[in-house]
């Protein structure tokens, strides 16, 4: 089936197209339309003229259109979950497609729900000061493959509530949940407030620097981001940008082996360790190396990994063969500088599919790849050591600053070193949780600004201060 973009409240379809695989058996899910520089142009344009009423529109309307949207989405949840999965390879169930949607609608409910008040500066005899929030205009969004429903309605809820409009760009690996999303959404919305191009790479390159866009918000990779950032520079665009992280959890000597191992696993492996905070890198004491690692292993054991199609299927493939080839190469590098591979280690791909099994490789430490780097697939190196008061600083040494957690059965000696970990996220007994009321985002190379919450909503405006 082709798909088609919407732009102004229409469908638009294109010339050329390029087909979406689905990453558990390589057959086709869809065709995704390629957008010309025309097209594009047409979109911003669409978005400029909604802007000038949506701008303007009580903030009661615009609160109920973000629950009408989360309405249609939720009226077409089991559809969304396939396409999903169909296209993005994550299984139905477990924290898979259905928990994606399901997080969409709660998380664009939570968000039609926020307010931003007016604040009084000063209101003296000498005078009364207002600290106003304007909404940007139109808003540039550009997303990655690995939550697409998910995080495109991160980025368009928001923008919408506070009164901007939306050019969306998908990734072009899993283009067409959002391509649905943004139909279903556009039954509740005027004309022109959210519009999907889709394309390749160059596509959200000309929307960086496109005149028309005043703000880019954009999740993806460093590399990614950076370019972002140059291409928006001569306009000097608002930025978000929500980039890689390779998280660590820390294992103090005194946690209980078996009972953290669950959170563990899932801290590390949901998604396939296709998330942005998902825990990335392990650091055991010593004293309980070997014991936490086999209790990993034993419980990575019982997790089934299938077709995501599959009801039973508890983790899925790989999203692409690019990410695959990366994933199997930082094992394989990671093994010829001194790993042992626990369990998986050798890449399965059967059926046409992207799978790699759950991996564990124990004996790495840093200045190896697979510890330096982002791995961002179903891989955990776990490193060994023993000088608790240094561990901290060891492990800020990464330049990146997504999440972290600190694992013990004393929660506030953890919570004191979870306090001195450089990141925008801390988590003590727990890794990866995520709620609409409070600010996520990345520091040092993992990003710039935060989602959720007030604070993300006010990403989405300016200031204007009043001096009544
Ligand atoms: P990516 O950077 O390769 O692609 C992301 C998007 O950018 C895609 O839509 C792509 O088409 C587009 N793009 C590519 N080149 C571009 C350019 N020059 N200008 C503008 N847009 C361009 O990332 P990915 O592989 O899709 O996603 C994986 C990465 O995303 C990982 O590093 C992961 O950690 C990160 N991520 C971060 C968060 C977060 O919230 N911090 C969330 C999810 C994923």
């Amino acid at each position: 089936m082709s798909y088609s973009m919407i732009i102004g409240g229409q469908k638009r379809t294109a010339n050329d197209f390029r087909d979406v695989l689905n990453p558990s058996t390589g057959g086709v899910v869809g065709r995704m339309p390629l957008a010309t520089r025309q097209d594009l142009d047409d979109a911003v344009e669409a978005a400029a003229r909604a802007f000038a009423t949506w701008s303007r529109e009580a903030d009661a309307v615009r609160s109920a259109a973000c629950h009408a949207m989360a309405a249609r989405i939720e009226a077409h949840a089991e559809e969304l979950a396939r396409l999903i999965t169909a296209e993005q390879g994550k299984q139905l169930n477990g924290l898979g497609s259905r928990f994606e949607v399901g997080g969409t609608v709660a998380w664009t409910h939570a968000t039609a729900d926020l307010q931003l008040e007016v604040e009084v500066l000063q209101d003296t005899p000498e005078g009364r000061i207002e600290l106003h929030r304007r909404p940007i205009g139109v808003v540039g969004s550009i997303t990655p493959w690995n939550w697409p429903l998910l995080i495109a309605s991160w980025h368009i809820v928001p923008a919408v509530r506070a009164g901007n409009t939306v050019v969306i760009k998908p990734s072009p690996y899993t283009p067409l949940s959002t391509i649905r999303m943004v139909e279903l959404i556009n039954e509740v919305l005027p004309p022109g407030v959210v519009n999907v191009v889709t394309g390749s790479d160059d596509l959200g390159a000309m929307m960086s620097s496109h005149t028309g866009i005043q703000k880019m918000v954009f999740t993806g990779s460093i590399n990614t981001g950076r370019k972002v950032m140059a291409a928006a520079a001569p306009t000097l665009k608002r930025l978000t940008l929500e980039l890689g992280g390779n998280d660590a959890g820390i294992v103090l000597p005194d946690a209980d082996s078996k009972a953290v191992a669950p959170g563990i696993f899932w801290g590390a492996f949901i998604n396939g360790g296709q998330t942005c905070a998902a825990l990335k890198r392990l650091y055991v004491h010593d004293s309980l190396y070997d014991q936490v690692c086999a209790e990993l292993v034993e419980f990575a054991k019982t997790v089934r990994m299938g077709d995501g199609m599959d009801e039973k299927s508890e983790l899925g493939p790989i999203q692409n063969e690019m990410q695959f080839n990366r994933v199997s190469e930082l094992v394989e590098d990671a093994c010829r500088h001194g790993g042992r591979v626990l369990l998986g280690g050798k890449p399965r791909g059967e059926g046409g599919g992207y799978f790699y099994p759950v991996t564990f490789v124990a004996d790495v430490q840093e200045g190896v790849r697979l510890v330096d780097e982002e791995q961002f697939g179903p891989v955990l190196p776990i490193i060994r050591y023993s000088d608790v008061e240094g561990i901290i600083s060891r492990v800020n040494e990464n330049p990146h600053g997504l999440g972290g957690s600190v694992w013990s059965s004393d929660s506030g000696r953890a919570l004191r070193m979870a306090q001195q970990l450089q990141c925008g996220t801390a988590w003590v007994n727990k890794h990866g949780g995520i709620q609409p009321n409070a600010p996520f985002g990345g520091i040092k190379l993992s990003g710039l600004g935060v989602e959720f919450g007030v604070d993300g909503l006010k990403e989405y405006t300016t200031i204007q201060t009043v001096y009544c």
